[in-house]
């Protein structure tokens, strides 16, 4: 089959996306912009405003402005959650057409970003609740002290997101530094800045106050360099690669920030023979292919053991092949379109590194029957060593390798065997083996017998080059605000005295000759 480009394109595109500073959209002030392009035909459909210091620094002082001088952080926390829960029902009222557009400009499957929307709108929500339902602690000592935590939000949070899944990931940052009282600086990922444009609109609608919410587009070693840089930004809340998270945690070390990272991961999906098999073989497909691959959490290293290894092989290289690649918009596709033509490029060298490396059951470069576009087919290698540069790297697309173990030791030492730490996904059905390699394993977060599931109150993060600090229910209210102890006497008050002895001379003080 093969698919003419009689391309989906979105009505009413915006002619040019601008920045969104103090509550007006603009230009950047040296009027630069930048190419976007859309994955399917890989043309430049818009032009996106190219941010650079000037405009951070605009965009912080409108930050500033309303952290010292408006309303929002001295709001009641039910007033701010009202507004967020407004925003939540402009989200969730506007799913299809944020949908539509997020799966335009990234290639992401129209079914999934739909997903995506909702779980826009569901962090939203979440943190409105979490926040009026927020207790601090108190500390008594009975009689002659009382000890309370006076929570406050901390100034202007900077944002820095990736490209995958976009509008979700930014929801992710905006909804507890929004509901805690912070003022925020966005800066979203330069290959998708459409559905980041939309934010300002819905923010006015809800009634968010000026200068609350600032977007400044543009690339990361300008814009988001500048935002790291800012001294008046305490904050910097930062999801995209481990390399930039070192370069950012760098750059930022001058300025003592608060910094939370959320990185890159080469996560492991291990298959012990007493698996329910039907089960592992869908959750490790999807766990690998769906958001095409492009997926931190992804399970891109499945390991099988032995017994099973060559029937697991088999069954899941035909699977593979039967995933349906397709258009972004159309609803039976199950992969899109990778994001932009330089990721293609990257998957794809992957690809041509893992011929050498293992032996490939599916896929193996572009998707039959595009000719344009980045489509990629989904694609695994079987008999992968550990010494594989694609079992260690992070390819961030629809590859997958598999790997063969012996026993419980072996696995544990090939899953954790790599510089990441995001995730691990087991599945057996011997309950003290899947508690205790969960438990062994270099993970910030396992999934037993599941697919990638979370709810939204269980902490969120890596460990070892995956990622520092822990978002996630109230740990990201507690990465937002400042937990200022205030102690207060009740009783007499405790006060060793120095200097009482009134005429003391020299002789008393012992210093007499
Ligand atoms: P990236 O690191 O290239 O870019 C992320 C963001 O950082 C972009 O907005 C970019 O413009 C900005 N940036 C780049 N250089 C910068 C600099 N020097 N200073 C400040 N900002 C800078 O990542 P990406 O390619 O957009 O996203 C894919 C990566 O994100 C993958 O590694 C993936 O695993 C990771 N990711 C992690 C999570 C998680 O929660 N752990 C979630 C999604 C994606």
């Amino acid at each position: 089959m093969s698919h003419a480009i009689d391309q989906y394109v979105p009505a009413d595109l915006p002619s040019r996306i601008q920045h969104y500073i103090g509550g007006r959209s603009v230009d950047s002030v040296g009027g630069a912009t930048f190419d976007v392009l859309d994955p399917v035909s890989n043309q430049v459909y818009v032009q996106a405003a190219a941010g650079t210091k000037a405009d951070i620094d605009r965009a912080v002082a409108a930050a500033r402005q309303a952290f010292t001088e408006g309303p929002w952080p001295g709001m009641l926390p039910r007033e701010r959650s009202r507004v967020l829960h407004r925003i939540a029902d402009i989200v969730e009222s506007r799913d299809a057409r944020l949908a539509e557009l997020e799966s335009f400009d990234s290639g992401l499957p129209i079914t999934q970003a739909l997903g995506q929307a909702r779980r826009a709108a569901e962090n939203f929500r979440f943190f409105a609740d979490l926040v009026v339902a927020q207790a601090d602690d108190t500390f008594k000592v009975p009689g002659r002290q009382i000890n309370y935590v006076n929570r406050k939000p901390i100034g202007v949070a900077g944002l820095i997101t990736p490209w995958n899944t976009p509008f979700m990931l930014e929801s992710w940052k905006l909804g507890p530094a929004l509901a805690t009282g912070n003022t925020v600086v966005l800066k979203p990922a330069e290959f998708t800045p459409l559905s980041a444009s939309l934010w300002a609109g819905i923010f006015e609608e809800a009634g968010l106050p000026e200068g609350v919410f600032n977007l400044v587009h543009g690339m990361g070693e300008e814009a988001g360099d500048a935002l790291v840089k800012h001294p008046d930004v305490p904050l910097i809340s930062f999801t995209g690669e481990s390399r930039t998270g070192q370069l950012i945690f760098g750059n930022a070390a001058p300025y003592l920030k608060g910094l939370s990272m959320e990185l890159g991961g080469k996560s492991p999906a291990v298959v012990f023979a007493d698996a329910d098999l039907d089960a592992a073989v869908d959750a490790t497909i999807f766990g690998v292919f769906s958001l095409n691959g492009e997926r931190c959490t992804a399970g891109s290293r499945i390991l099988v053991q032995r017994e099973i290894y060559e029937p697991f092989v088999e069954r899941y290289a035909a699977q593979a092949k039967r995933v349906v690649v397709g258009y972004p918009h159309e609803e039976s596709t199950e992969v899109g379109a990778l994001v932009h033509p330089e990721h293609y490029d990257k998957v794809m060298s992957y690809i041509e590194i893992g011929r050498g490396e293992g032996r490939l059951v599916a896929g193996g470069g572009r998707a039959e029957g595009f000719e344009v576009g980045n489509f990629v087919a989904p694609t695994v290698f079987a008999d992968v060593p550990p010494t594989a540069r694609i079992f260690q790297e992070e390819i961030f697309g629809p590859v997958v390798t598999i790997t063969p173990f012996e026993d419980d030791a072996e696995a544990l030492a090939l899953a954790n065997d790599t510089r990441y730490g995001l995730a691990a996904y087991v599945w057996t059905n011997d309950l003290k083996r899947a508690h205790n390699f969960s438990q062994a394993v270099e993970a910030g977060m396992v999934w037993l017998n599941s697919n990638n599931v979370r709810d939204l109150r269980t902490p969120f993060g890596g460990v070892k080059a995956s990622g520092l600090g822990h978002e996630g229910g109230y740990r990201s209210i507690d990465f937002y605000t400042d937990q200022q102890a205030v102690h207060i006497t009740l009783g007499k008050v405790h006060n060793p005295t120095f200097g009482k002895v009134a005429d003391a001379g020299p002789e008393q003080r012992g210093h007499g000759s």
